[in-house]
C-alpha cells in the first residue's frame, strides 16, 4: 500500500533521510520509534510531500511519484491518499469542532453541506465528541482537539492516516483518550503510520515496528521482536534507555 525506495532528504548538507526503505501493507499499523532527530517527522512528512525528498520513490496506492522530480498534478494525487495529524492538532480556531471536521469536504466540493455535516456528526461521535461539535477549540481540551484533528483526518477517506506523535504535547491524563481512539481506528480498516514515544502503545497496537536512527532504519519487525529481542545494539541501546 505505501512502498518507499532508496528515500533521501537533505537540509543544506545535512542529509536526515539516507535511502530508506519502508513497506506498509493495507490495514496495518506500523509505529516508527527512534531518538529526537533521527529523521522520524521528516519521513512522515515526505510522504506527503510537505518535505520535498531529493531522490527515491514514493508509492501509495498505486499513486507512484520519483524525486526530485515531482509535478503538481502528481503532487496532488500522492496527496490524496494520505491525512495528516500533528502533534498540535492544527485545527482552524475560528471554526467549531464539526466546521473543523467539514471543512475541507465542503470547500472542495468533495459533498454537499448537508451530506459533510451528516459525517461530520458521525464521526464526531466516533471519536467521543458528540455533544462537543459546536465548540470552538478554544474551548475543548487538548485530547478532545487531537480527537477533533482525528476525525477532521478520517473524514477525508484517506488510504492512510500518518500521526506525528499525536500524544507527546497533552497532560499526561489526557494521553490515554487519544490513545483509545487511535487504537479503535487501529482494529478497523484505515492503514496508520504513526510516529511515537508511547513504547507500551506501539508494542500493544502496532502490526510492525520501524526503529530509525541518524537517518536509516536499523531494525524493523514485529512489535515482540523489536521490542523483547532486538537484534541491533542500537535499537537495544535506545530501548534501554526509554523503558
Ligand atoms: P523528534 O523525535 O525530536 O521529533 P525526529 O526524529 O522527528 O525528532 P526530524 O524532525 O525528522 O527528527 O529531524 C531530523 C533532522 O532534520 C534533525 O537534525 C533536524 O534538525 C533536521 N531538520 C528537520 N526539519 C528541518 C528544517 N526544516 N530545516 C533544517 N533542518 C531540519
Ligand atoms: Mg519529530
Amino acid at each position: 500500500m505505501i512502498t518507499v525506495e532508496k528515500l533521501v532528504k537533505k537540509f543544506g548538507d545535512n542529509t536526515v533521510l539516507k535511502g530508506i526503505d519502508l513497506q506498509v501493507n493495507e490495514g496495518e499499523v506500523v509505529a516508527i520509534i527512534g531518538p529526537s532527530g533521527s529523521g522520524k517527522s521528516t519521513l512522515l512528512r515526505s510522504l506527503n510531500l510537505l518535505e520535498s525528498p531529493e531522490s527515491g520513490t514514493i508509492e501509495i496506492n498505486g499513486v507512484k511519484v520519483t524525486a526530485p522530480k515531482i509535478s503538481k498534478e502528481e503532487a496532488y494525487q500522492l496527496r490524496q491518499q494520505t491525512a495528516m495529524v500533528f502533534q498540535h492538532y492544527n485545527l482552524f480556531k475560528n471554526k467549531t469542532a464539526l466546521e473543523n471536521v467539514t471543512l475541507s469536504l465542503i470547500s472542495n466540493n468533495v459533498m454537499s453541506k448537508p451530506d459533510a455535516e451528516k459525517l461530520g456528526l458521525k464521526l464526531l461521535d466516533e471519536v467521543g465528541l458528540s455533544k462537543q461539535k459546536d465548540q470552538y477549540p478554544i474551548t475543548l481540551s487538548g485530547g478532545q482537539q487531537q480527537r477533533v484533528s482525528i476525525a477532521r483526518a478520517l473524514a477525508v477517506n484517506p488510504k492512510a492516516i500518518l500521526l506525528d506523535e499525536p500524544t507527546s504535547a497533552l497532560d499526561p491524563e489526557l494521553v490515554n483518550e487519544v490513545l483509545e481512539t487511535i487504537e479503535k481506528l487501529a482494529k478497523g480498516q484505515t492503514t496508520l503510520v504513526i510516529v511515537t514515544h508511547e513504547m507500551s502503545f506501539a508494542h500493544k497496537v502496532a502490526d510492525k515496528v520501524i526503529f530509525m536512527d541518524n537517518g536509516v532504519v536499523v531494525e524493523a519487525g514485529k512489535p515482540d521482536d523489536i521490542f523483547t529481542n532486538p537484534k541491533e545494539a542500537r535499537t537495544k541501546q535506545f530501548l534501554k534507555e526509554y523503558l
